[in-house]
This record gives structure tokens, sequence and C-alpha cells, in this order.
């Protein structure tokens, strides 16, 4: 059979021409598969940063860290009187107060990072500079210690720079090349290329895993990689 329209040859019996897409008069039992509309753009920075879910994921996060402070804080309430009265150093009710004192510090600490968070920004920027190195470390024992430490040096575009200095972790590192354009996007550890188009790796921006490029959601925490 052959397309009434453009001539081309079927070796089935399709519904539609796959060369020029005219239908064919034959209503096939076969799903007819449209060209779908490539959702992931490699160029650009992705709009998929406003996806409900990762508000979902900085907001469990959220809860998380409030939780395990709260835990830290119970241990140090009841542990400081423990303490306290089985040394003998502390009297009681002072050792009740320490342990309120490092308790709420706890707590304090897991309200000043999520207000930074909500105080942030997002920005653009590109990445100037980065270095890695070996790092020898020689302890009191004489024992050698080697650490790799990774550079990373981020200009933003309102001015001053960010610098990033990690042990051990090459993955960013080597995902971030210098004359790269990124984004900083609110909330997140993480910089957007705005060209991933000859990457074959893409970080997730709310877990940091990586993925192959083909990906369109983190396996790992369910947000949409953002492409
Ligand atoms: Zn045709
Ligand atoms: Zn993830």
């Amino acid at each position: 059979m052959y397309c009434t329209t453009c001539g081309n040859k079927f070796i089935d019996d399709p519904a539609f021409c796959n060369q020029c897409g005219a239908p064919t008069g034959k209503t096939s039992n076969q799903t007819v598969v449209q060209p779908r509309q490539s959702t992931s753009v490699l160029i650009g920075y992705s709009s998929k940063i406003n996806d409900p879910t990762f508000n979902k994921y900085s907001k469990k996060s959220t809860t998380w860290s409030f939780l395990f402070a709260g835990i830290l804080a119970v241990i140090a309430i009841i542990a400081f009187p423990i303490y306290g009265n089985a040394s003998g150093d502390i009297d009681w009710p002072v050792s009740l107060f320490y342990g309120m004192g490092i308790g709420g510090m706890f707590l304090l600490i897991a309200l000043l990072q999520t207000l930074k968070k909500r105080l942030d920004k997002t920005w653009d920027g590109e990445v100037i500079y980065k270095d890695a190195y070996r790092q020898k470390t020689r302890y009191r024992d004489g024992h050698v210690q080697y650490n790799n430490i990774y550079i990373l040096k981020i200009k933003k575009d309102t001015g001053g720079t960010k610098k990033h200095k990690w042990r051990n972790i090459p993955g960013p590192y080597h995902y971030y090349n210098i004359g790269d354009k990124i984004r900083h996007h609110k909330g997140f550890y993480y910089y957007e290329k705005y060209d991933k188009s000859k990457d074959n790796q893409i970080m997730c921006a709310a877990c940091l895993s990586f993925h192959d490029i083909s990906e369109n959601v983190c396996n790992r925490c369910k947000c949409p990689l953002l492409k």
C-alpha cells in the first residue's frame, strides 16, 4: 500500500503516513504514536524549578531538620541533669538550665537555617575558576593523610563571587567548567547550567545525585531534573 499524498510505501497498515502525516483512511487498531513534543530543553534555564515537587521536597527537609534538632534538644535536656547528678559537678536545677540552653541552641540553628533558605534569592552567574589538588595532613603521631580538595569560584552577575571548597567530593568539580553560565535557585545548594547540550550527565537540584542526561525525573527524590 502506498500513501496517496506523497507516494510513501507502507510496510504495515498505518492510520497516518509516517512520512507526510496524511491520513490513510484506515482506522488502525494500533495506537498512533504522535511525535511527542520534547519537554526537555538542554539550552536555557528550565521552568521545571516551579514544579510543586520541589516545594514538597523542601518542606519535607525543613520538617526533618526540626525533628532532628528537637530530638537533640530532648537528649540535651535529659542528659545534662543525669550527668550533673552522677558526677556531682552541676547541681539541680542548674543542670536542667544547661540542658535547656544547649537544647535551645539546636533548635535555634535549625530555625536560622530555615530562615536563610527563605531569605535566599535566585541569581545568575558564571564559573570563573576551578582547581583540584591533593592536601597532605600530617598528624602528631606521624601518620599522614591525603585529601583531594576541589575548588570552584563563581562570579555573580550582580557582583561578588562565591567560592566552594569540597573535600573528596569530585562530582560538582567535574560537572562545572570555567565559562559555564549558571543559575542559583533560591533555597537550593545547586547551580543549573544554562547549556547542558554537551553533557551526558545531569545533577538533581534537590538531592544532588547524578543521572543520565536522558532521564527526566530523579529516581532518588522524585524531583524533576532541570532541563
Ligand atoms: Zn505520505
Ligand atoms: Zn533527587
